[in-house]
Parts: structure tokens; sequence; C-alpha cells
């Protein structure tokens, strides 16, 4: 398999403000093309470091691309240090000089005299065509590869990748395909997970199968290499299924990028559901993450967070004497919560939230962590105890996640 080597260029991307963009979308294309991306690196506007660093990445990969610092300017150091690394001289091409000329007249300015800089290559370089802006790309044939040289603006590069650079590299490449199947998992810890699915996947090198988490939240990525796209999907369904089969329906997803909210929401949208949350605890972040996305309203009908016993009675409606019976932290006051929230505002669901989520506070039957959930709806109430570790953050986190994964289970039911 061929490897690559990304090196975005420029100095703002160093700031906390910029974040290198470019190097995603041309890691995809080289994906596509079966050329795994190795490393990537993000130098500012320094000429020796980044000789240094394309003289590196030259030597150990097949394809390398550079984003950035193409322009006209003394900071625009991309064209020498690529010329240096390489040991090529850089020379003027009289086709790129009338094409900047041509393009300076189209928009009606005048052509600085630093801006012929940007008519220069790299010897043996093919110039590769920037219809958004007035950088050509360079194209640069190496002992085990090529260079690739591209403008850093996005609306610039992005066409060029598209365009220019994937034609070129296709037939260079031995013809490989990488596909990717994304799990998205909750209800399991990473360990329990890891344990449950190793069997299968230490079995693979292909696809190889990376587990990422956050709290609450898992996925698993597996990414497969194939002649063709038809054999790795083929790989992909070969292990992907027995995974499947073996996490179940904590699978809520397998786009990468949807969350459980939204999964949570299409089903509510599909039964023509709402819902309503009463929440103590989670302080409003079950209705934080119900109200994420765009046409919530669709489905999210109110929010209540009531913390205080009081508010419990005055806004909901709980009644006094199950709280004092069983205090604000157990099943029955969930329980009642939710069908508060329900009888309340009209939503066909109820979620609510009641819990110790610390430092202080909690109970020896119920310690710090503890939390009831409640949901109120079709097919009556149900509340579920959860206990988890950790500090506050995690344990609202979890309690939140685990709130709308009982609600999903609910309106698959
Ligand atoms: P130009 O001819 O426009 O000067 P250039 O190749 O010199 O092109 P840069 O000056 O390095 O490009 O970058 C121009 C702008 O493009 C930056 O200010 C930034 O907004 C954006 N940009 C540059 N590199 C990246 C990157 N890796 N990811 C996302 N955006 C980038």
């Amino acid at each position: 398999m061929a490897h690559a080597e990304i090196i975005a260029v420029g100095s703002e991307l160093l700031t906390p403000q910029f974040l290198d963009t470019n190097s995603l979308f041309i890691t995809e294309h080289l994906n596509n093309l079966g050329v795994e991306v190795v490393a990537k690196e993000v130098i500012g506007d320094d000429r020796d470091r980044l000789t240094g660093a394309i003289l590196v990445a030259v030597n150990r990969c097949e394809v390398v691309v550079v984003s950035g610092g193409l322009g006209p300017t003394e900071d625009d150091v991309t064209r020498d240090a690529a010329a240096t690394a390489l040991q090529r001289k850089l020379v003027l091409s009289l086709e790129q000089e009338s094409i900047l000329v041509h393009r300076f007249r189209q928009i009606n300015r005048p052509m600085a005299p630093n801006n012929i800089r940007q008519a220069y290559l790299i010897e043996g370089a093919i110039a590769l065509a920037n219809p958004n802006g007035t950088a050509p790309g360079q194209f640069v044939p190496t002992r085990r590869g090529a260079l690739i040289l591209l403008p850093g603006p996005p609306r610039e590069l992005r066409p060029m990748m598209v365009n220019e650079v994937v034609p070129r590299l296709r037939p260079m490449l031995p013809q490989q395909v990488i596909k990717v199947r994304t799990f998205r998992i909750t209800g399991i810890g990473e360990s329990d997970l890891d344990a449950l699915i190793a069997p299968v996947y230490t079995k693979y090198t292909n696809p190889t199968t990376t587990i990422l988490c956050s709290p609450g939240d898992l996925a698993v990525h597996l990414r497969a290499c194939g002649k063709s796209e038809h054999e790795a999907c083929a790989l992909l369904r070969e292990v992907g299924n027995r995974i499947a089969e073996l996490v179940g329906d904590r699978i809520y997803s397998e786009k990468a990028d949807e969350p459980l909210e939204a999964v949570v929401g299409c089903l509510l949208r599909k039964r023509r559901a709402t819902v309503a949350t009463a929440e103590s605890c989670t302080g409003g972040m079950i209705a934080s993450r119900l109200t994420d996305r765009g046409g919530s309203s669709d489905y999210f009908v109110a929010g209540l967070v009531t913390y205080t016993d009081a508010h419990k009675r005055e806004l909901l409606g709980v009644k006094q004497d199950l709280i004092a019976k069983h205090t604000a932290v157990s099943e029955p006051v969930a329980a009642a919560m939710a069908e508060c929230a329900v009888a309340r505002t009209g939503a066909t669901y109820g979620v609510s939230s009641t819990g110790y989520a610390g430092p202080q506070g909690g109970t020896p039957h119920d310690p710090v962590g503890t939390v009831y959930l409640g949901i109120a709806g079709p097919g009556g109430t149900r509340v579920s105890r959860i206990r988890h570790g950790g500090d506050r953050n995690r344990i609202r986190t979890l309690a939140t996640q685990s709130a709308l994964d009982l609600l999903r289970r609910r309106l698959r039911e």
C-alpha cells in the first residue's frame, strides 16, 4: 500500500484560531485511492523547517502533499523550500506567466511585481490549474512517487485536489480502495466492549479496528483495504456483521457523524411523537441534547429544570407526600416527574432525572453517582437506576446519555 504525508504550511495554523482542515479533505481523497496517510504536520512560514520536513517526507513516502504558502510574498516559502529539498531549480514558466498576466487583466487589477514568483515551477514539475486563485499548484515527480504543492485556501485547494491531483495519482498507484464502516455504541464501557469484540477483530489485520471513546459514547471504526470497492466492502461486511451481532442493539447508528440525540429525534419524528423533560441533577442537559439539532421543534415541546422539592411540587405537580415518603432522589419521584412532564405539556413522552451528582450528598442506599431516570408515555412509566463513578461532570454526562438511550429503546419497542 502506498503511504502519504501531508504538510500544512502557515503560521496562522499554529495559533488557537485556525484549524488545518485541508488535510482532512486531502486524506479522504487519498484514502479513496488506496493511499494511507501515515503522518501529518503543521509548519509555520519557516523556510528551513519546511525544507527539512519535505526532505524527510519525500524520502519515506510515495505521496507528499503540501498545502499553503504558495502566495506571492516573502513569507510564502513553499516553492523555495520544496525546490531546495529536492535540490532542483525554480524555473520561470512563460506559460504560467502569461496565465497570471491574463488573470490579472481579467479581474482588472494591476499585477504587482512580486506576483511573478507564482509563475516559477520546480524543475520537472507539472503546473496544476487553479481556476479560483492566482497560485498554480505543482505536481513534482520524485524518486518514490510525487510531491504535490497546493494553495492554502480551501476553495482553491479542494477542486484542484479532485480535478488535478487525483487523476494524476491514480495511474501511478496500485489499484486499491479504502472503505470505512463505523458503529456508534452506547450502554457498554470501553473495556467490556473490547472484551466482547476482540475475539473477532484480532483475527483480522484487514480491516483494521479502532475503538474511540468519550463518556458513555463509543465508536468502532473498521477500515478495509481492497483491490476494488467490492472487495473492501465485502471485508467490512464479513467482520462488521460479526461485530454487529455481538454488540446488538447497543449500536445506535452506523453513521459516523450521527449522535444519539439525532437518532432519538429521527425516531420521534417517525412516530409523530413529542417529548418533554423534567430534570433535576442533569440541570437541562437532556433538553439541551434533544434541542441540539435543527428542526428539533418538530418533537421537543418543553423542558423543566426543577431542583428544589418545592419546585418539583409547584412547577411539575409532584405530590408532597411522595417526596416526603421516598425523598426526591427515588424511583417513585422519578416516575412522577416523568408523568408530570407529560401531564403539564401534553407531550407523548416525558423524560426525568433525579440523582446525586456529587461531590457532596448521597445516602448509604443511594451514594453519589446514583441517578434515577424515568420515561413516561405509551407503554407506561418505567424508571432505571444507574450508578457511575467519577466527577460531577462525568456523572451528569453519563446520566444524560443513558436517558437519551432509554428513550431510544422505548421508541423502538
Ligand atoms: P494565496 O495565494 O491565497 O496566498 P497560499 O497558498 O499562500 O495562497 P496561505 O496564504 O497559506 O495560502 O493560506 C491562505 C488562507 O487559506 C489562510 O489564511 C487560511 O484561511 C486558509 N488555509 C491555509 N491553509 C489551510 C489549511 N491547512 N486548512 C484550512 N484552511 C487553510
